[in-house]
């Protein structure tokens, strides 16, 4: 690590992932083929879900997902605008309007409470996030779900390895996993969509490989049998075995990953409390099990003298790396322009996303820091502190 800069991340690559990678570069097959088959089986062993496809990225899964899930022009999706815009832009892409639900002020979830008076008959999906490494609370969302007969897609980019009431994300529902650079398990770019549902799993697979049709052929072999045919128009959105391999070591390692997020989160927040104008996000009520992809905290700029964006800047002077997980995206040029006339009734309804998008930061953490490195931010942001109290 360059041992003046610690960054926002590092993935959690060791040498056997980099040998792991050589392996499949001398192999001779460095695309789509048994690393991605190893990776879905894994990942269907680690959360619980019946069916797991490998995809180039989260967005390509959001994609698929969408179109699979019967979405188009005229129809409403409900998610929030606290996330990430390639959802927002998928939704758009397809013709689809999203409408933008509020969070919490403390976990930055959104749950059925906001959600149920936002449907209506147009209501075609919602796609709640579990935010951060913490949960949603799914019992509720799901019992709207069934009420309204609404179907749900898990946006999980941030939650593999996480746990609700017990039970792994991916468990149950449709999800959408990022392996991205960032994120706990990486694929440097990659995203895994789960199902229970045997038709949309065979959908999604044909949809991320041009629409090809698998045949017995296809799965006694690796690769695609030279005969498949087009069964409808699909995308090029497969993942390559060169990817997948990086991925297999790290989640054979996830508790291990887990576990020392854990130790580094904690340690953190203990240091954090003492810190004034500094706010940790809240932790849910309900049993759970955090896996801690981002260590969040608000910059209160009248208690803590400064606002976000120039604490930002002054972390960078002290050699620390930050982020901003998430902008809102309504508040995005396109859409803002897109919804002009709508933009004050909008933001009306979102004022814990507005708020929260303004001072929100994403601190360094990842598995290869030690406290040490934690005690390096806590000490530059107490100096940063002090250095407002002087002027
Ligand atoms: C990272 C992320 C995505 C997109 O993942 P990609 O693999 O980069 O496409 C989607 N949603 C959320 C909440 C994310 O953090």
């Amino acid at each position: 690590m360059n041992k003046d800069f610690l960054p926002l991340c590092r993935p959690a690559i060791d040498e056997s992932d980099i040998d792991a990678a050589i392996n499949v570069l001398r192999s001779g097959w460095i695309t789509t083929g048994k690393q991605c088959n190893e990776l879905e089986t894994l990942i269907t062993q680690q959360t619980g879900a019946t069916y797991a496809v490998t995809l180039s990225s989260a967005t390509a899964g959001m994609h698929l997902a969408l179109l699979a899930l019967g979405i188009g022009p005229g129809d409403e999706v409900i998610t929030p605008s606290l996330t990430w815009v390639s959802t927002i832009n998928m939704i758009s892409l397809l013709g689809a309007k999203p409408i933008f639900v509020d969070v919490s002020p403390h976990t930055l979830m959104t749950d059925a409470e906001r959600i149920g008076p936002l449907i209506t008959p147009r209501t075609k999906l919602i796609i709640p996030v579990h935010y951060a490494g913490a949960p949603l609370d799914l019992d509720a969302i799901y019992a709207l779900s069934e009420r309204y007969n609404i179907p749900v897609l898990e946006d999980a980019a941030h939650a593999l390895g996480t746990q609700y009431k017990g039970r792994a994300i991916g468990k149950t529902g449709h999800c959408i996993f990022s392996l991205h650079a960032i994120k706990n398990i990486t694929t440097a770019e990659g995203g895994i969509f789960t199902t229970q549902d045997e038709n949309l799993a065979v959908r999604i697979r044909r949809l991320r490989f041009h629409g090809l049709g698998v045949d017995a052929f296809d799965r006694e072999h690796q690769g695609r049998a030279p005969q498949a045919e087009v069964i409808e128009p699909g995308f090029k959105y497969n993942m390559p075995d060169l990817c997948a391999s990086l991925a297999i070591g790290q989640l054979k390692r996830i508790d291990a990953i887990t576990d020392k997020r854990h130790l580094l989160a904690h340690h953190y927040r203990e240091k954090l409390n003492l810190i004034r104008g500094i706010e940790p996000l809240g932790l849910p009520d309900y049993p759970h099990r955090h896996c801690w992809h981002l260590l969040i905290v608000r910059i209160i700029p009248h208690i803590f003298g400064m606002n976000r964006n120039d604490f930002i800047q002054a972390l960078k002077t002290h050699g620390i790396g930050a982020g901003i997980h998430f902008k809102a995206c309504h508040s995005q040029k396109y859409y803002r322009e897109l919804n002009n006339e709508h933009m004050n009734s909008i933001d009306e309804r979102l004022p814990n996303t507005l708020i929260n998008s303004e001072q929100i930061c994403s601190l360094p953490l990842f598995p290869d820091m030690d406290k040490a490195h934690v005690e390096r931010v806590i000490q530059a942001i107490i100096n940063i502190s002090e250095q407002q109290d002087e002027a």
